[in-house]
């Protein structure tokens, strides 16, 4: 058995030949087999696969050619994420059975620096949701309270790192889908600058607003899988020049010099227990040295609005492929080949894409354009100059990443619109395409709490900097939910 489940730490068995790749792959399928069918985080497990590759690379080590900053290490993915050979369905009815013809280059890059994919995990349909309660095959469980939601989108990918079912796991945020199910987890969860990660092979919700994220035991895990994955795609046209670099090198210190802003006004209201532990957080960030100053964000809260405007028209633009021609079901008996594609549709999706599409069809459609899709992009503009104000002077915003914690599954009485709201402190980075990571901060009743930094844009560094450092003094990466292992 182990009792170390980051990668740093699985890595270092590796290299000291304490565990083989193949021992390492097993106990994290053990505990997949055990976990897995009340857990429900996985909804494809590669088991048979992976474990070949683990023997591969056990004998690419033994014959002194274990190369590859992965090489012998499992990794999972959400669901919307392409992997040759194997099933994504988006979690949705529309998908069933579809295999994914080739590797995203995300996986591809796993692969090549010696990644084991584990398998394939469950999400909100099409990346939809904040509860893991709309996917078409069951909602995932907290592993820190089995009634409660482990978030969501990335609902899969959170649970199956917080319960050991896999070191670490990659996730989608198009609005706060790894971030908030890293703060629901207890895990450290990282959107990076819009183009810093190629987005090919995975599929799209709302372009201008998706980027593949990390989800991880700690800072350092984090920055060596961003450090594999960031980069320039010719496959991806929104990627940028220069994403890809190291980024295992940040400054390991004290934060002396660092520049923090808390915006007090978009706090107002804060959940008491909330505010305690964020305020908390922001007076260790004083001690290790960093200037934490009270900022003034005028246009910020306005993100909300804007990303149910935006998100909602490139949904209704990006799903239409889904037709029923080209992938997934296709109904049967339909008369026309508008009837078809109505039948197939309604038949496929759940009815929070249904809502996401009608929704963005609505602020598209000729007579609203101007008042809600236009309006929307001129206060992203707005938006997007005010965060630039404010990273001339400061390194980092701290917020909360959530205004709750998470609820109940299967709760009834609260409506779609305060699953929208509780958004509220994510959306900003991915409207402003800025980075942003949830720091895990202690605990509450059982459940994990944490806050978020903002950072400016290509400056991952920073936030992994200041995150590493909080990580040390407060170390709660490494408290397990219990009945995991
Ligand atoms: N909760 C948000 C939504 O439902 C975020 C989704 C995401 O980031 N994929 O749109």
């Amino acid at each position: 058995m182990i009792t170390e489940y980051s990668v740093k730490e699985l890595k270092k068995l590796l290299e000291e030949e304490k565990l083989t790749s193949r021992q390492i792959t097993e106990i994290f399928l053990e505990r997949c087999e055990k976990l897995n069918p009340d857990i429900n985080a996985f909804l494809y497990i590669n088991k048979e696969e992976a474990l070949e590759e683990a023997d591969k690379k056990d004998r690419e080590r033994s014959e002194g050619k274990a190369e590859g900053r992965l090489h012998g290490i499992p990794v999972a993915l959400k669901d919307n994420m392409a992997a040759e050979g194997m099933q994504m369905t988006n979690a949705s009815k529309f998908m069933e059975g579809f295999i994914a013809p080739y590797d995203a280059t995300v996986v591809r890059k796993i692969k090549d620096e010696g990644g084991i994919i584990l398998g394939k995990l469950n999400m909100d349909e099409f990346a939809m949701g904040s509860y893991n309660e709309f996917s078409a095959f069951g909602p995932v469980k907290n592993p820190w309270d089995r009634e409660r939601t482990p978030g969501g989108s990335s609902g899969g990918s959170a649970a199956a790192v917080a319960a050991l079912m896999t070191p670490i796991s990659l996730g989608t945020d198009t609005g706060g889908s790894v971030r908030q199910p890293a703060a629901f987890t207890g895990l450290t969860g990282l959107k990076p600058t819009y183009g810093r990660i190629s987005r090919y092979g995975i599929t799209a919700f709302g372009s201008t607003l998706d980027q593949v994220g990390i989800l991880s035991h700690g800072t350092e895990d984090c920055a060596l899988m961003l450090s594999v994955l960031a980069g320039e795609d010719p496959m991806d046209s929104t990627t940028l020049e220069g994403s890809g670099t190291d980024f295992s090198d940040f400054a390991k210190g004290n934060l002396k010099g660092i520049k923090i802003g808390i915006p007090v006004k978009f706090l107002e209201g804060l959940n008491a227990d909330i505010k305690e532990n964020f305020d908390r957080a922001a007076e260790e960030l004083k001690k290790l040295g960093a200037e934490v100053e009270e900022i003034d964000l005028e246009y910020t809260h306005l993100s909300l609005a804007v990303y149910y405007i935006v998100a909602s028209a490139e949904a209704s633009s990006n799903l239409a492929r889904f037709d029923g021609i080209r992938y997934g079901i296709r109904a049967e008996n339909s008369g026309t080949i508008t009837d078809l594609y109505k039948d197939s549709r309604t038949e496929g999706f759940g009815e929070e894409v249904k809502r996401r599409i009608m929704l963005g069809t609505y602020v598209l459609s000729s007579g609203y354009y101007d008042a809600y899709y236009n309006t929307a992009l001129k206060v992203r503009t707005v938006i997007i100059e005010e965060f630039k104000k404010i990273f001339e002077k400061y390194d980092a915003v701290m917020t909360p990443s959530s205004p709750v914690f998470p609820k109940k599954l299967g709760e009834k009485g609260a409506s779609v619109l305060d699953a929208y709201l509780n958004d509220l402190y994510t959306v900003p980075a991915n409207i402003a395409g800025i980075p942003a990571i949830t720091v895990p901060s202690g605990f509450k009743d059982g459940l994990p709490q944490s806050f978020q930094l903002l950072g400016n844009y290509m400056d991952e560094k920073k936030l992994l900097q200041i995150s590493y450092a909080y990580e040390k003094e407060n170390d709660f990466v490494k408290t397990f939910p219990e009945g995991v292992k």
